[in-house]
């Protein structure tokens, strides 16, 4: 599961550029600083590789493997 602060997101989209599934998209819909912020397409083919959490700059994301994170 991938956790992410909307509030924190600079709207980089490190992480939807660097997903190797390519399953995160940049919203359409704003925060509350004016960032559109990403969204998780298709769940299901997430392997909780954390690529996205590494990128990102804002510490925005946390990947959840279970009760863990990753
Ligand atoms: S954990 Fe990996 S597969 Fe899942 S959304 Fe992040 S980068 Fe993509
Ligand atoms: S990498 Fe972080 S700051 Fe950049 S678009 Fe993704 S969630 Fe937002």
């Amino acid at each position: 599961m991938v956790k992410i602060n909307i509030e924190l997101c600079k709207d980089c989209r490190y992480c939807v550029k660097f997903c190797p599934k390519q399953i995160l998209k940049t919203g359409t819909v704003r925060n509350s600083r004016g960032h559109f912020y990403p969204a998780m397409t298709d769940a299901d083919k997430c392997i909780t590789c954390a690529i996205c959490a590494t990128m990102c700059p804002e510490g925005a994301i946390e990947v959840m493997k279970g009760d863990e994170a990753v």
